[in-house]
């Protein structure tokens, strides 16, 4: 009896895409420790107040939305504050990302002021593009999603938008709208999306994450920006399913992030995933946050094949079935196809 639920399928060799990963989410433990350690030699009163990342982002460590955000702003930000060290976390990301068989990757961050190192969002954006085009790698194409944060004002979500545009042909292929899922009113983003696509950017968003930020208001103001992909879409009542299947919308779920953090009730086997399959709408297995949430990508395939007893073919196929909502262009889905056929 064959008690191997992968069926000899090796997820880790076997060609995957990533839409939804936030950059300073997907650094690794590891490279936020040696950051700190070269911080400290440094200076050591610099990274005085910071705890070693190998403690803080333990894998015993628990999250949940509320103590997860701050960790963002009052840590992982902290660590990575100048341009040596985002460009150090940025080629750590990618290096990750390649090493566990990933070979197409958007990559999305909001762009950051980080007034004390001299580092306007523009320089930012520049600087975490030319990370990017000086990485080598056979195998993988990376691209760039600006994020646009729920407690920016209009005006700043306007500003990632421009930058967006500014920078398209240097990478840059789409906006996302993401943050706090408590914090925020979407409305005031109408027009930065509407701006947006005008031009021809791809949008997405974070999508019913949770219960704060799925009223019927809320999730109808979303879908009337005409977002290409959503991500997450846990808490989505009924009639608002039925509008995303039928426009067939790309859906980006993160598994082991809704579990770990409890956004979704239960264990993985009762995961949502389960009932977006069978509608239709193409899915792509995403991490999130990989470097808090600590399942890789090819990890999250695993975790499918193990719990919803999927077969290796079942799996090839769901890995290949968000090629045709990457943002990448259409050389980029044909290259793909090519290479993700089994
Ligand atoms: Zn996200």
């Amino acid at each position: 009896m064959d008690t191997d639920p992968l069926h000899g399928l090796d997820v880790k060799s076997m060609p995957k895409i990533e839409l939804h990963a936030h950059l300073s989410g997907s650094i690794s433990p590891t490279c936020l420790h040696e950051i700190w350690i070269s911080k400290k030699q440094r200076d050591p009163d610099s990274a005085a107040d910071l705890p070693d990342p190998l403690q803080e982002l333990a894998p015993s460590k628990a999250f949940d939305l509320v103590t997860f955000f701050p960790l963002f702003s009052k840590y992982i930000y902290e660590l990575c504050n100048d341009a040596e060290n985002i460009s150090y976390s940025t080629k750590s990301v990618l290096q990750d990302f390649q090493d566990d068989g990933v070979v197409y990757l958007e990559l999305r961050t909001t762009p950051r002021l980080i007034k004390q190192a001299g580092i306007t969002k523009e320089a930012y954006v520049q600087l975490v593009l030319s990370t990017i085009s000086s990485f080598e790698s056979p195998t993988m194409v990376t691209k760039l999603i600006l994020s646009i944060d729920r407690r920016n004002s209009e005006e700043e979500a306007s500003e990632a938008v421009d930058l967006a545009l500014r920078y398209r042909d240097q990478g840059v292929v789409g906006v996302d709208l993401c943050g706090d899922p408590a914090k925020g009113n979407v409305d005031i983003f109408r027009s930065a999306f509407a701006r947006a696509k005008e031009n021809g950017l791809k949008t997405t968003i974070h999508f019913a994450e949770a219960q704060q930020s799925s009223s019927e208001h809320e999730l109808r103001t979303l879908l009337s920006f005409g977002p290409d992909r959503i991500g997450h879409v846990i808490h989505v009542p009924d009639d608002i399913k039925e509008v995303i299947i039928e426009r067939k919308l790309g859906l980006e779920l993160c598994l082991s992030c809704n579990v770990k953090f409890k956004m979704t009730s239960g264990s993985f086997a009762d995961h949502h995933f389960m009932y977006w399959k069978g509608t239709g709408c193409p899915i792509t297995l995403c991490t999130d946050d990989v470097g808090v949430v600590g399942s890789a990508l090819s990890n999250e395939y695993a975790l499918i094949a193990e719990h919803f007893g999927l077969e290796p073919r079942e799996v090839y196929e769901l890995a290949r079935s968000g090629i045709e909502t990457i943002f990448g262009g259409d050389d980029e889905k044909e290259r793909l196809r090519k290479l993700m056929w089994h």
